[in-house]
């Protein structure tokens, strides 16, 4: 029977999300990979358990992760339902609907059909009474805004869950959002947005529009999947995600620059940090961003990775240093 460790606050940072009440630890752990139904069941249990003991109070699903689509939601239910049923009051836990779930004109994109739909189904995968937090995975190009705002409003409103979010929202399109969900009275609360050392898109415009908006932000793929670690260095190592994934295959390691990525470990190095802590540290950096959502492939990375919140600060001329070696 697992108890979790007693110590899990003492080392975490919480930060708050936008101008909400909600907290978020500086690192979160994201679903996306190694949790559908080819993955291991006691792998699975071991990450989240031991996140949990490391104070990782967050963690992130969305209705099609897996292989098969689903799966991720029902292996999670499943731990829910048995080693971490006495710590569901401890925890943040989302889901997404936006991306194509299921045959015919209503299992995709931004309707109130598909989304309400699915946040049903998500909840009876995972066993949940509710989410914390239920995200519009990806804006919709033909749904009007308002319907899709007001199908959120209405997931809040009827209690499935407590907070709402976007993903991959441009700015114009998230001040949209967040100006139609104040109107209602459920305000848009976080953005999920891609962000790491070598995808900056979100400080041209993006962050500004957070902070005005006072919307929290959460940045996926903060490693950029593992190229932003050392693991590439020297080839594509075995059962690595590399090795093993659709969403990054060999050829895009061979198309990243990995002089730049050998020169960024250096200056980990330096700073006393693995490369993979301090692609956290800098995208944590001044406190714009809540919260880091990585993945894993097992506890040990985990472990590494919260470490990164023991590092002093990046200093002024680190920063520069490590702007120098990608803009190269
Ligand atoms: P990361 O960029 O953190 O990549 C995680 C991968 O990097 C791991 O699976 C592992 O790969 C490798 N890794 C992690 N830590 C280390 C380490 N210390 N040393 C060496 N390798 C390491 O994040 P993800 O790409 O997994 O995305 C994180 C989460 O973001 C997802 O689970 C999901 O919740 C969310 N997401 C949201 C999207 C959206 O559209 N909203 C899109 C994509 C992700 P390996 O298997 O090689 O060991």
């Amino acid at each position: 029977m697992y108890k979790a460790a007693s110590e899990r606050y003492g080392k975490m940072k919480y930060r708050r999300c936008g101008r909400s009440g909600l907290k978020l630890s500086a690192v979160s752990l994201g679903l996306w990979h190694n949790f559908g139904s080819s993955g291991s069941y006691d792998n699975m249990v071991n990450m989240i358990t031991s996140a949990f003991d490391l104070g990782i109070t967050h963690f992130d699903l969305a209705n099609n992760y897996g292989p098969y689509p689903g799966s991720a939601e029902e292996n999670f239910g499943r731990i829910m339902s048995s080693v971490m049923r006495p710590y569901r009051d401890e925890l943040i836990i989302s889901t997404k609907a936006g991306y194509g779930m299921w045959e015919g004109p209503y299992g995709d994109h931004g309707s109130r059909k598909y989304l309400i739909a699915s946040c049903d189904q998500s909840l009876k995968r995972t066993g949940l009474e509710y989410f914390d937090i239920f995200y519009h995975h990806r804006p919709d190009p033909e749904t009007p805004m308002e319907e899709t705002a007001a199908a959120l409003s209405y997931i809040v409103n009827s209690g499935k869950a407590l907070y709402i979010g976007v993903s991959n929202y441009s700015p114009e399109q998230t001040l949209e959002m967040s100006q139609l969900l104040r109107g209602m009275g459920t305000p848009l609360v976080i953005h999920q947005p891609k962000y790491n050392m070598l995808d900056r898109h979100i400080e041209n415009g993006l962050q500004t529009v957070l902070e005005h908006e006072g919307i929290g932000s959460i940045a996926f793929c903060p490693l950029a999947q593992g190229l932003l670690t050392d693991k590439y260095l020297n080839g594509i190592p075995k059962g690595s995600r590399a090795e093993s994934s659709a969403f990054l295959t060999p050829d895009a390691v061979k198309n990243t620059d990995l002089s730049k990525i050998a020169a960024l470990n250096a200056i980990a190095k330096k700073r006393g940090q693995t490369l993979a802590q301090m692609a956290l540290s800098w995208a944590l950096r001044g406190g714009r961003l809540t919260s880091v959502l990585i993945g894993a492939s097992r506890p040990s990375q985990i472990a590494e990775n919260v470490n990164a919140l023991s590092a002093p600060e990046l200093t002024a001329e680190e920063l520069a240093e490590i702007d120098a070696v990608l803009c190269k």
